[in-house]
């Protein structure tokens, strides 16, 4: 299907509006030192070399870009032999990482896009080898990839080896090497198609993504439906960008999504779950529920929880997780951890209280009920999303902590600040009981206990122990009040879930 090229699909010889240094805002002071070093490299090895995509669009929106990619028309292996510290990865789409200590620089050569007609669109090139996150950092793309050194570089455009498709159009390879005016065909929005050359500073803009940024407007490059064919991951990075930039979607690019977002469904899982990780960890993960839920997108992506949120529109459930999110976002703004085990453990609180609360109650605090549940609720947003097992594992940890949390049971209770998950399974607690999901007065005890010194915390775990023997409302008289007592003679307090009690 991608054999024939008709020379009239072909795209019209485009013409890039160059906007000199003085007429836009990007500044070299801006961009990292260590892009600059490759750029300046590659360009006097004789190469072309451009900054491109989101760290262009940031720059221009005063932003700080999270990676800087870069366009060359050197091939990769060029680049590999003006570079030492370089390594060439992916085999579907072949891209050279010039290593800087932690700091990664992708540079990517050229592609030819013959036209914009199906199956010749690359697959999102930063998920080239799925990243499958992180227990402290979510930005780990080119780490994950792997050393290819074998394959031998194709600028050969007619015959097809390099650009291969799968029987849907969706493009498995791209190695077909061009020029500047054929690669920005590929790109999925205008506001990502700006090329800054290093030459003499100015952008180049073959696609109005300049007026775009400046109406902070998404649009699609193309036939907005036949690019959502290509790669149905377009919409959810349509609904990633309106959330973090604030633009909206052009009509045109908004219209075809409601009838394709069920494409999703035939998106490898693994690149879904980095998907999910971009938009929910990344500073706007709030604001990436709304969108999400706005375009229908979260039922395909996570459709317990959607099913969840929507049958259950004012629940506490849905305000504990907004608020979960917007202290996620409020961590990632201070430069702070975050990590993909609390985030689905946010997510999937939901559909994780539905299936307890199928239970008998006298079950709903056990920690096999709960591990049973925290296993099943995984297990069906798997059939979306790729969760790491060891993401699935902290779940486990966290919720079945929550009983022991809510019901501290005197010295042992301390030996609850050494385990490695203790202070995410802590922070759950913290927010459920902000919403009545959870106990006010045992959170509080663990915070106390938390802040004081070791001889204290001996003294208030020896009075919660005293107040359980000698019956309730024993205080502590000292650091902090013992919490109300947690088992009554007859049986444990049950506390649905997903409501107060
Ligand atoms: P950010 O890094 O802020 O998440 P970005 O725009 O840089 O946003 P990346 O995923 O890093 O997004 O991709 C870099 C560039 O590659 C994009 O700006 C875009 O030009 C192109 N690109 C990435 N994914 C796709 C895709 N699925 N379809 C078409 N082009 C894409
Ligand atoms: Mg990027």
């Amino acid at each position: 299907m991608n054999e024939v090229v008709a020379p009239d699909l072909a795209p019209p010889a485009p013409l890039a509006r160059i906007i000199p240094r003085d007429q836009h805002s990007i500044s070299r002071a801006s961009v990292s030192p260590n892009a600059l070093k490759v750029l300046y490299r590659l360009r006097d090895a004789g190469f072309e070399a451009f900054l491109v995509g989101g760290c262009v669009r940031d720059l221009m929106l005063g932003l700080t870009p999270k990676d800087f990619d870069i366009a060359t028309s050197a091939l990769p292996e060029e680049v590999r032999r003006v570079f030492r510290n370089c390594r060439l990865v992916g085999r579907r789409f072949r891209l050279a990482h010039v290593f800087f200590g932690r700091e990664i620089i992708e540079v990517a050569t050229f592609r030819a896009t013959a036209a914009p007609e199906p199956g010749d669109e690359p697959i999102d090139e930063s998920s080239e080898d799925s990243i499958d996150g992180d227990d402290t950092d979510v930005e780990s793309d080119a780490s994950q990839a792997l050393p290819d050194d074998e394959v031998e570089p194709d600028r050969s455009n007619s015959s097809n080896p390099d650009r291969v498709t799968d029987h849907s159009g969706r493009l498995l390879r791209d190695n077909v090497y061009g020029s500047i005016d054929e690669d920005v065909w590929r790109r999925d929005f205008s506001a990502n198609a700006l090329y800054y050359n290093i030459a003499d500073f100015s952008v180049w803009d073959y696609v109005g993504g300049f007026e775009d940024i400046a109406a902070r407007r998404l649009r699609l490059i193309g036939d907005p439906a036949t690019r959502y064919r290509e790669d149905p991951v377009r919409m959810l990075r349509a609904a990633r960008f309106q959330a973090k930039l604030g633009f909206t979607l052009d009509p045109a690019t908004a219209a075809p999504i409601a009838e394709l977002r069920a494409l999703l469904a035939g998106v490898p899982p693994a690149r879904l779950f980095d998907e999910t990780l971009k938009l929910f960890l990344t500073g706007h993960g709030a604001q990436s529920l709304d969108v999400l839920r706005d375009w229908g997108l979260l039922g395909e992506l996570l459709p317990t929880v959607d099913r969840y949120l929507s049958s259950n529109s004012d629940s506490r459930v849905l305000q504990m997780l907004r608020q979960g999110l917007i202290n996620t976002d409020a961590r990632v703004a201070a430069g702070r951890p975050v990590t993909p085990t609390f985030l689905f453990s946010l997510l999937l609180y939901g559909p994780f209280a539905e299936i307890i609360e199928r239970q008998p109650a006298e079950r709903w605090h056990d920690i096999g009920t709960i591990v049973d549940a925290v296993d099943r609720a995984a297990r069906d947003a798997q059939n979306r999303i790729a969760i790491p097992k060891r993401f699935t594992l902290g779940m486990r940890e966290m919720f079945a902590a929550q009983p022991r949390l809510e019901q501290p049971r005197g010295r042992r209770a301390l030996r609850m600040l050494e385990q490695p998950r203790f202070r995410a399974a802590y922070d759950l607690l913290l927010l459920r009981s902000e919403f009545g999901l959870a106990a006010a007065d045992v959170a509080h005890w663990w915070t106390v206990l938390q802040e004081v010194s070791q001889a204290d915390r001996e003294h208030m775990a020896d009075a919660l122990a005293a107040a359980h023997a000698g019956g309730r409302g024993a205080d502590d008289g000292g650091a902090g009040r013992a919490p109300r007592a947690r088992r009554s003679r007859g049986g444990r307090r049950r506390r649905r879930p997903s409501q107060s009690a």
